[in-house]
């Protein structure tokens, strides 16, 4: 048999059938595509933590429960000794270890679109159905009713509410989630990945909801590279989902790496602030063009339609110009001729934007 035939009778058909996340390739662009933190760590630091790193024994296992770094990290929350906190490998391994628990058949994983991507491809991965409830096309703001109706009919294990929303922007109001909370028969996670870059929260919600878990994640704000998600909430739930979670997912270079951060982190407040300022100054200026669609944004990236049918020129005379954006066009109907651009430094923002300039 040859590899052909043996992948088509043993790999599970629905993992055949779904293309693998795209990674572009960015060597020697200006990366405005993926929501990163564009400010490598100060001089200083850096030779601080070098010293660190010389003492961490990379020949042994990690702490297991990495409860060093959870103390650190509930500090920064301010979570209260009452509820959990489980960490995983990027909040992607946390979605795959939710899913994982529920998964089975007639399971479903429900969630608005457009929304993160991976909430579709894990539910696939795990056999669960995925449930996709289109946004108001107008402002991106959650179908209250079509949700109600959606969960009525699907009795899904698992909600997602990214909030701020990925890649639209924009934050849900509390009375749609709270309704959504109140309709779930099964697990509402809000998803606050952006929520450094907003001005609120919604760990409140966990003080009356036993099924509401909190994933957050420190990739946006700074240690993408380092992979580390967290998932607050009931100690209950979060005891059944951690049997799920391999030993040592937080390798030991990465709990020496967010201990070591989260005690420098002023440093990181600061580039928020700036990313956060530089999001508005990017906004108005892109708004200085009559044929851009441009929404405002509670994240570090900003959405825009571009002049219909343009989206990919424009996305690949940026690419030619030396500048990475993520062009959404084509995945998803809401998305017609979209592109998002990540928010970088001063100088990169300046670049995109004449670059921009003469492509348009
Ligand atoms: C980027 C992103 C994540 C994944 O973050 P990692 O912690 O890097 O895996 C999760 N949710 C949303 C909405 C995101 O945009």
């Amino acid at each position: 048999m040859n590899a052909e035939e043996s992948i088509a009778r043993w790999v599970r058909p629905e993992l055949r059938a779904i293309r693998a996340y795209h990674v572009p390739d960015a060597s020697g662009l200006i990366k405005l595509d993926a929501m990163e933190n564009p400010y490598p760590w100060p001089a200083e630091m850096l030779e601080e933590w070098v010293e660190v790193a010389r003492t961490q024994a990379v020949n042994r296992y990690p702490d297991p429960d990495a409860s060093a770094v959870k103390q650190a990290l509930r500090v920064r929350m301010g979570l209260d000794d009452r509820f959990g906190l489980l960490l995983g490998n990027g909040s992607d391994e946390i979605i795959q270890m939710l899913a994982m628990s529920m998964a089975g058949p007639g399971r479903s994983l429900l969630a608005p679109e457009p929304s993160f991507v991976m909430y579709r491809m894990i539910a696939e991965f795990t056999g669960m159905q995925y449930v996709g409830v289109p946004l108001n096309p107008a402002d991106f703001s959650l179908d209250l009713p079509a949700m109600l109706d959606a969960i009525e009919t699907h009795h899904p294990a698992l909600v997602f509410l990214a909030v701020p929303n990925n890649p639209t922007g924009n934050c849900f109001d509390e009375r749609a989630i709270r309704a959504i909370v109140d309709a779930s028969p099964g697990l509402v996670v809000i998803d606050e990945a952006y929520t450094a870059f907003s001005d609120g929260n919604y760990l409140h919600l966990l003080e009356s909801n036993p099924q509401v878990l909190v994933m957050r994640t420190l990739s946006k704000e700074g240690l993408a590279g380092l992979r580390l998600g967290m998932l607050a909430g009931d100690r209950a739930w979060l005891e059944q989902i951690d049997k799920i979670r391999l030993p040592y997912n937080i390798n030991v270079l990465s709990q020496a790496a967010v201990r070591f951060a989260l005690a420098h982190e002023t440093v990181f407040e600061a580039q928020t602030r700036l990313i956060r300022a530089q999001r508005e100054k990017m906004i108005e200026a892109l708004r200085g063009h009559a044929h851009l669609q441009v929404w405002s944004s509670a994240a570090n990236f900003v959405l825009v339609r571009a002049p219909e049918g343009r989206a990919l020129e424009i996305h690949a005379g940026l690419r030619q110009a030396g500048i990475l954006i993520k062009c959404l066009h084509g995945s998803h109907p809401m998305l017609e001729d979209c592109l998002r651009i990540t928010v970088g430094t001063e100088a990169e923002n300046q670049q995109f934007l004449q670059a921009l300039d003469s492509i348009l």
